[in-house]
């Protein structure tokens, strides 16, 4: 059992056993096979290969999907849960391309720790510094998974050293790897004295597990051959000199990461992670909200959604808003507050994402991902409660990096394009921006492929050929103030206010020179690149 800390009541156990989290690496670093064997381990599917399988199968169906293949990116997130011993896992994908990282900030919104895979032989790479960086404004808990350790991997030292530096984080060892590459047996199991080896003819077979009375012990001498034997004892020596040893409060206020080593291929070194992750990761955590914070264990029920998926299947053109359940014990058929539309929403068909298959959920708690169909109503930042007037804060928008004019390849399908458009905003896939003067639509997005990626979809779901043109505004801010100077603002700089999508107003404008004045002549009016959804 965990600490719990001071002053906060007890969990209802079926809280305390839930574990929220995400898995964050570089792409090729071994994600979606480890997801794989979390899934085979956790008994969510029979054998590994399903999600990957499964997921093929359904990509096959779009255009879309067949780039994200392409590329070897995965660029929709989902969630998944399963059980492994005492606890109730929750997994959040998210999307490993930089050019979403909005997405992948908000996901992070809605886990209470984070996975880090990383490949030994490469380290921490470009992708895996970014998506830490976010954690580390949240403060989230890492766990560090060192991944492909059956392949020629760097130094384990080197390797925790340069974590160290460049992340910033306390390292210490959960394991220590027995040899590397060919000659990689398993671990040394750092936190309960026991050797860890590696079955490499059956890749989906749990690691065999023997009791050691420490290094010394003469049992280690029937496993290990000399020459390992020799450096495993002189390595796990200085690093108990060298490094910290494990703090649980340090893991849990993201200053420290254990890492474990493994092959994820191999199935090994999966178990004693997910041992970690019951045993390190923190249960379902307090969220802040206005006016007051939401605490997990409180009885009426609340969520936010922090991510909204149009179109999963294309036949039915449905929408799925994924709530975080942020307090107490969902039933199917609750009727819930949508607090900004100040209107009651009937939850009759949530949904639980059991590795890749949906299923009706009966029931959830704090800490678990539901998905809600749901027609528009549901969009990324809402808050559901039982009645309470509170809303989530801290799921912000970014003003988009890049921003190109949209435009119907057939005229006459004008509309039709402000419809699609207008959805993939509220999926948080783009900012759709109306220009007060002139026609047409401005899409702001973070990175080029995004634009490639709408296009494909707006191609692929609504049979609309789409092209993207060069805008003669580069920088979008929202605007905020009094009411009357924003009114007065926006009549003065009509050439340069669109609305977003929320209806917010926005300033667009191609030159820093132009932000400058406007904090310069309008001391009343904000521009600013971030806002917070709610
Ligand atoms: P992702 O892009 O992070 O999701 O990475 P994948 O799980 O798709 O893995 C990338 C490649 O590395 C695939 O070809 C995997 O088969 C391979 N791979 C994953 N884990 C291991 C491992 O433990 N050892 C070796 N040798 N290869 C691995």
């Amino acid at each position: 059992m965990l600490d719990q800390p001071p002053n906060r009541p007890a969990l209802p156990p079926e809280i305390a056993r839930r574990r929220t989290f995400a898995i964050i690496s570089h792409p090729d670093a071994g994600k979606t096979t480890l997801t794989e064997k979390f899934l085979l381990y956790g008994g969510a599917i029979q054998m590994a290969g399903q999600v990957r399988a499964k997921g093929e199968a359904r990509r096959t169906r779009s255009d879309f999907m067949q780039m994200e293949k392409d590329r070897g990116i995965s660029v929709s997130a989902s969630a998944m849960s399963f059980d492994f011993n005492e606890f109730r896992f929750n997994l959040v994908d998210t999307p490993g391309h930089s050019d979403f990282s909005e997405d992948t900030y908000r996901t992070l919104t809605a886990v209470d720790a984070a996975v880090m895979v990383i490949d030994g032989a490469k380290g921490v790479e470009s992708q895996t510094r970014k998506l830490f960086e976010v954690c580390r404004m949240r403060d989230l808990p890492i766990l560090t998974f060192c991944n492909k350790m059956d392949r020629e991997a760097r130094d384990t030292f080197e390797i925790i050293d340069e974590i160290q530096e460049m992340l910033a984080l306390h390292v210490t060892p959960a394991s220590w790897p027995i040899g590397q590459g060919r000659d990689f047996l398993g671990c040394y199991d750092m936190l309960n004295d026991r050797l860890e080896l590696m079955d490499r003819a059956d890749r989906n077979r749990v690691a065999e597990t023997i009791e050691i009375a420490g290094l010394d012990d003469p049992k280690m001498a029937d496993h290990v051959p000399p020459a390992l034997l020799d450096k495993l004892r002189e390595d796990v020596e200085m690093a108990r000199e060298l490094l910290p040893a494990l703090d649980a409060q340090a893991v849990r206020e993201g200053q420290m990461t254990p890492i474990w080593f493994g092959s994820a291929i191999n199935s090994f070194g999966v178990r004693e992670l997910m041992q970690g992750i019951g045993a390190y990761a923190p249960e379902p955590q307090p969220q802040r909200a206005t006016p007051r914070q939401i605490a997990p264990e409180e009885e009426a029920v609340s969520g936010f959604v922090f991510k909204v998926q149009a179109n999963m299947d294309p036949r039915h053109r449905d929408r799925v808003a994924f709530l975080r359940l942020a307090s107490g014990h969902f039933r199917r058929g609750m009727k819930l507050t949508h607090v900004r539309a100040k209107k009651p929403i009937t939850v009759s068909a949530p949904v639980l994402f059991l590795a890749a298959d949906r299923e009706l959920a009966e029931e959830a708690w704090a800490g678990d991902i539901i998905g809600i169909p749901n027609h528009g109503q549901l969009r990324i930042g809402d808050t559901l409660t039982e009645g309470e007037n509170l809303r989530v804060s801290g799921i912000p928008a970014f003003a988009p990096e890049l921003l190109q004019q949209a435009r119907a390849g057939d005229p006459m399908k004008a509309k039709h394009l402000e419809k699609a458009l207008m959805q993939f905003a509220e999926e948080g896939a783009a900012k759709v921006f109306k220009p007060a003067f002139g026609s047409g639509f401005i899409v702001g997005v973070v990175g080029q492929l995004q634009f490639e990626v709408l296009g494909s979809r707006i191609e692929m779901e609504y049979g609309l050929p789409v092209r993207f043109e060069g805008s003669q505004f580069t920088s979008a801010r929202w605007v905020t103030g009094p009411h009357d100077k924003v009114e007065a603002f926006i009549a003065a700089n009509k050439q340069h206010i669109a609305h977003d999508n929320d209806g917010d107003v926005v300033y667009l404008t191609r030159l820093q020179w132009d932000i400058d004045r406007v904090a310069r002549d309008y001391p009343d009016i904000t521009l600013s690149a971030t806002k917070e959804m709610m």
